[in-house]
């Protein structure tokens, strides 16, 4: 079963971002933020892949929320690939600059067997080397702790023998140090409920943020199924095809991703995590038709002065 939303705290909230590719997609970028930071989310959370090129564009990003807005960062970070020491250092990295939180996460296997995997082989191998990392910075921290973050899956990972399996890594995750995991996305409420009536069972507390995608395109939602190995939802992809134009299009993505999110809280969801494709339009109207609560800007109050 579930268990019940816990009302004395208010739900959470989070958009996705990923590092812009060039000087056109800076700009929509800079405006998303100016839009989505009057919402007061949680954290945005900026994606990590690729080449050093574009991991060092993730890190210009970061350091972009940290230096010229309000905005707390959540560092996604992938192992794939990558030696100890380079992990080691690009937490470190993190800690320097200001980075608060991390999500750690394997990533996707290099196509070519013969590619260099890297020296980790699961996302908890990373966990445990993201809290070594911080253990040793204990007086950055103030004493303090990274928040750490993982993926969980509400359909099965494309790679895991069964949803069952599923569990047991999350599992593993929380016993290696996570504090909370965020969900693939998915398309059907149940999903996220058997998921987390599956984890809570088999003894996972920390808390599982769904991961919602408010998709107002075919095309990305079919690229996006693609790479993250799912079915598009034939419900979804038939709405969105035979939409009459883009206002169709954008009520019946919007329309689909708040009736999940909506069936999410229902269910004890602790707040909402936003794919946003560093766009704002489709996640302010999902948080205007599920009217989330959302904390009340507080003024400043003055400094004291002698
Ligand atoms: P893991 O937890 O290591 O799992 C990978 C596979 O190994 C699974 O099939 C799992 O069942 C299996 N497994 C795990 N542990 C064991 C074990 N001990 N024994 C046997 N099998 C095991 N990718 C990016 O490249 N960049 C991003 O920024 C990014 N952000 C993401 C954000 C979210 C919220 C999510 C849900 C995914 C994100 N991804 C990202 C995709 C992610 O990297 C892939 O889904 C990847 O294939 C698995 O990552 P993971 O951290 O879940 O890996």
């Amino acid at each position: 079963m579930t268990p019940p939303p816990d009302r004395t705290a208010p739900p959470s909230l989070s958009y996705e971002l990923y590092p812009p590719r060039c000087a056109a997609s800076a700009d929509i970028l800079l405006r998303t933020l100016d839009e989505l930071e009057p919402t007061r989310p949680d954290h945005v959370s900026v994606t990590y892949s690729g080449d050093e090129d574009r991991r060092s564009r993730s890190l210009a990003l970061l350091d972009h929320l940290l230096a010229r807005t309000g905005l707390r960062p959540l560092a996604h970070l992938t192992c794939v690939g990558a030696a100890r020491t380079e992990l080691e250092e690009t937490v470190t990295t993190l800690i320097r600059r200001g980075v608060r939180g991390v999500l750690a996460l394997r990533g996707d296997l290099p196509e070519d067997p013969a590619a260099n995997r890297g020296e980790l082989s699961f996302a908890t191998e990373l966990v445990e080397l993201v809290r070594e990392v911080e253990r040793r910075h204990t007086a950055t921290l103030a004493a303090g702790r990274l928040a750490v973050g993982v993926a969980a899956y509400p359909t099965r990972h494309p790679e895991s023998p069964s949803a069952r399996h599923d569990v047991e890594v999350l599992l593993a995750k929380q016993r290696s140090g996570a504090d909370f995991a965020i969900t693939q996305v998915y398309f059907r409420p149940e999903r996220y409920e058997r998921l987390v009536a599956a984890a809570r069972a088999a003894g996972v507390t920390i808390p599982i943020v769904p991961g919602i995608m408010p998709v107002t395109d075919p095309r990305r939602l079919r690229t996006l199924c693609r790479l993250a190995g799912l079915e598009p939802d034939p419900d979804l992809a038939a709405a969105l095809e035979n939409a009459s134009g883009p206002a169709e299009r954008h009520r019946a993505g919007v329309g689909f991703a708040t009736a999940l999110s909506r069936a999410a809280l229902d269910a004890g969801a602790p707040g909402l995590h936003l794919y946003t494709f560093n766009e704002h339009r489709a996640a302010l109207d999902l948080l205007e038709r599920v009217d989330l609560p959302r904390p009340r800007p507080e003024p400043a109050p003055a400094l004291l002065t002698a």
